[in-house]
């Protein structure tokens, strides 16, 4: 499904409104739906039970939003936490450099691999790929352009250079997407922090930050955690909260927002160990999403250029509408940030190792999703328009929220045959009001089943029952599931013994191990 397609369906159907929309809407903020917010819980709760509840070493924080100023010279966010900005003088449009330089370079891998496909059809069976890359003059010339940008990009980035940043542009021939003019202004750091004031502090002294990244509250608690846990490195503490940043350019709905969600964990562990911890925490990353998302819609991409805290660095990308993009980051972080809070601090952040017998101060690897992100992953995944099953007319299509039964927002919908039959409304409200005890359902009387029925998948509800007068006979009712339409008899008494295991997060848990 096409991307504009995907919004309004979310907006349609509850999921996500623009934020403020009655007063036109503010710019790169959104609001979640009544389907929504269970929606995004549920992902929430699959990635803290995992994380938590799964790991004996791994505990949770909720630090305030809040910190102390400081907090973010120490962890260099005052000084670097900055995105390369240019304008362009004709549309008046801002863009981040950097992100010109990488769409330049999606565009170029786009020609490349057209120019596979278009050998791979002229070549059938006998392609060898790997060959035709080696040694076609077209796709040499292309890998040779991309990794000619991306290295010029990543040493302009690395040092700081928005010189040559501005000089890339030009040299690359870069036009404004929309118009098409290169006439550009100069590429300028730009802060991403969001800053306010402290009510009873006047001036620089008062000034507050609202949080770019939650990992800072992990590490300002790292001594309070280790005092009052029993862990031992290695350990993590793993949090989930709002981050606020202001980004240059913020098109993409939830992709890029301003106020966002994260899901972080740092994970402590012994100098020397952080090769072998990074490797562990990318497979167990991987193995997690895999269990919601096709393998084919992953993959990893190292970045070419490290930021200042870190010695190894990977994204976890998702194939969202508008391409692969960062989904995840696994980060390296060394002793970066607890050494910046020591110093500045005064406070010592070291952990005695007594099997070393030292003490030192843990290196870190973190794992970092935004919750939106993940959303906005798995609505890409699961909305399709499809044929519906066992139909052969092809012009028969539905459109169904293919989620997985944990996530999905409703468990099930309990409808009667007929909304004006008092006997089919009171034992389908009394199985309603039964089934509520244990899982996330709905009632629906307010049209055909048809219509009740296409309703329920539109927003991925994995079962429909439905109460008709054979159920007024015999006590059974009729179970349609989402996915094959399949219909079966199930007695009152056994549907949350039959549907309860299948929608229980335990199951995709336990897929994810
Ligand atoms: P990008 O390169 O896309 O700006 P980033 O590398 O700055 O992302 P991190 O600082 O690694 O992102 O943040 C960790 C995660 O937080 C990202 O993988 C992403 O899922 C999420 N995230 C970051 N910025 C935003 C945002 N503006 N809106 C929504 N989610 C975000």
């Amino acid at each position: 499904m096409d991307f504009k397609a995907l919004t309004a369906h979310a907006k349609e159907n509850g999921f996500i409104y623009q934020s403020s929309e009655i007063y036109d809407g503010l710019a790169a903020a959104y609001d979640y739906g009544p389907n929504g917010v269970l929606l995004k819980n549920n992902l929430k709760e699959y990635w803290w039970r995992s994380m938590v509840q799964l790991h004996d070493n791994i505990v949770g924080i909720d630090a305030a939003i809040f910190m102390h100023p400081k907090t973010w010279k120490a962890s260099g966010h005052v000084d670097a936490f900055n995105d390369p900005l240019i304008d362009n003088k004709d549309s008046q449009k801002r863009y981040r450099a950097d992100v010109l330089v990488e769409e330049y370079i999606d565009k170029v891998e786009g020609k490349l691999n057209k120019e596979i496909a278009k050998a791979q059809k002229r070549f059938g069976e006998a392609f060898d790929e790997a060959e035709y890359r080696r040694t076609n003059a077209n796709v040499l010339r292309y890998q040779g352009q991309m990794d000619d940008a991306a290295k010029k990009l990543a040493t302009a980035m690395t040092d700081g250079d928005m010189e040559a940043l501005r000089q890339l542009i030009e040299d690359l021939d870069i036009s404004e997407p929309d118009t098409g003019s290169k006439n550009w202004t100069e590429v300028r750091q730009f802060n991403l922090m969001f800053s306010t004031q402290l009510g009873n502090i006047a001036g620089e002294e008062g000034k507050l930050y609202l949080r770019p990244e939650t990992a800072q509250g992990i590490f300002v608690n790292f001594t309070n955690v280790r005092n009052t846990t029993r862990q031992k490195l290695p350990f993590g503490i793993a949090q989930i909260g709002k981050a606020f940043r202001n980004e240059i350019v913020a098109r993409q709905f939830i992709f890029r927002m301003r106020e966002f969600e994260q899901m972080e964990m740092q994970f402590f562990i012994a100098p020397g160990t952080q090769q072998e911890w990074y490797e562990r925490w990318k497979e167990t990353r991987l193995k997690w999403h895999l269990a919601l998302h096709p393998r084919e819609k992953l993959r990893f991409h190292d970045h070419d250029n490290l930021a200042h805290y870190a010695d190894a660095a990977v994204d976890i990308q998702f194939e969202f509408p508008f391409g692969f993009k960062e989904l995840e980051g696994i980060h390296s972080r060394t002793d970066f940030d607890l050494t910046a809070h020591q110093e500045l601090s005064g406070k010592k952040l070291q952990y005695f190792d007594p099997e070393r017998e030292e003490s030192y101060v843990p290196y870190v690897v973190e794992t970092s999703i935004g919750a939106d992100r993940l959303f906005l992953a798995t609505l890409t995944h699961a909305l399709r328009e499809e044929q519906v099953p066992g139909q052969d007319d092809p012009k028969n299509t539905r459109t169904v929220l293919a989620l997985h039964p944990a996530i999905a927002p409703i468990k099930a919908a309990i409808m009667p045959l007929k909304r004006n039959h008092d006997e089919l409304v009171s034992l389908a409200k009394s199985i309603f009001n039964d089934l509520r005890f244990h899982f996330e359902v709905q009632y629906d009387d307010t049209g055909s089943i048809g219509k009740l029925y296409r309703r329920q998948d539109a927003v991925g509800t994995p079962f429909c029952i439905t109460v008709d007068f054979d159920s007024l006979e015999d006590n059974t009712v009729t179970v349609r599931d989402r996915d094959t339409l399949e219909q079966v008899r199930v007695r009152v008494e056994d549907l949350v013994g039959m549907i309860g295991p299948r929608v229980d997060m335990g199951s995709l848990l336990r897929s994810a191990q």
